[in-house]
C-alpha cells in the first residue's frame, strides 16, 4: 500500500515506480495507455474494457494491472472505464514540438475543442498550456469524460488534469 496516495491523496514519484509504465521505445511508436495504478483493491474493469487483451489483472483481483505494451493500440477506450481516474494516454507522434495527452475527466466545466487550458502535474502545480484538441462524452463512459490535450513533449509526461480554479480554465 502506499504511503503518498493514502496521506495527500495524490500520487508520489516514488509510487509511480510500482506502476508498469511504456517503455521509452513503445512511447516512441505512437499513442499507449499509461496505467497509474497503485493501490492493491479489488478492481479490474479496465481489464474488461480492453478489447485488444493489453491489459491484465488476473487472480487475484487486487492485483495490479499490467500493460502489454505491444497490445495496446492507443484507443483510449479504458480511460474512461477506471473508476480511480488512473489511466492516461500519451502520443509523442503528434509532431515535432508537441504531444497529446488524454485525460480522464468529471468536472462540472467542460472545455470545447481548440480552447486554450491551464495544465497541471499530479501534484496539482498548474505546469503549462495546452490546447483541447478532442472531447470524448460517451454515454458508455457514464459521465466520464476524455480530453486529449495537445501539450509541449517536455510536459506531456507530468500533465494529468486542467485547472479550472477561479475560472481559469478559458484562457
Ligand atoms: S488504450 Fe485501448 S488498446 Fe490500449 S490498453 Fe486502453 S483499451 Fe486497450
Ligand atoms: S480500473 Fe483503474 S483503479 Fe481499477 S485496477 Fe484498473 S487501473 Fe486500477
Amino acid at each position: 500500500m502506499c504511503s503518498g496516495l493514502l496521506k495527500t491523496g495524490l500520487i508520489s514519484e516514488e509510487e509511480l515506480k510500482k506502476c508498469q509504465l511504456p517503455s521509452d521505445e513503445r512511447l516512441k511508436k505512437g499513442p499507449v495507455a499509461v496505467i497509474e495504478c497503485i493501490q492493491e483493491i479489488p478492481c479490474n474493469p479496465c481489464e474488461a474494457a480492453c478489447k485488444y487483451g493489453a491489459i491484465k489483472v488476473g487472480s487475484p483481483i487486487i492485483n495490479l494491472p499490467v500493460l502489454d505494451e505491444e497490445k495496446c493500440i492507443g484507443c483510449g477506450q479504458c480511460i474512461a472505464m477506471c473508476p480511480g481516474l488512473a489511466i492516461f494516454l500519451e502520443d509523442y507522434t503528434f509532431s515535432d514540438e508537441e504531444a497529446i495527452v488524454a485525460i480522464p475527466y468529471e468536472y462540472q466545466y467542460i472545455p470545447q475543442k481548440g480552447h486554450k487550458v491551464s495544465v497541471m502535474s499530479r501534484a496539482g502545480e498548474v505546469i503549462g498550456t495546452g490546447v483541447v484538441e478532442k472531447v470524448i462524452n460517451s454515454k458508455n463512459n457514464d459521465r466520464t469524460l476524455v480530453i486529449y490535450l495537445r501539450v509541449p513533449k517536455l510536459i506531456a509526461r507530468k500533465v494529468r488534469n486542467i485547472d479550472f480554479r477561479g475560472g481559469r480554465l478559458y484562457e
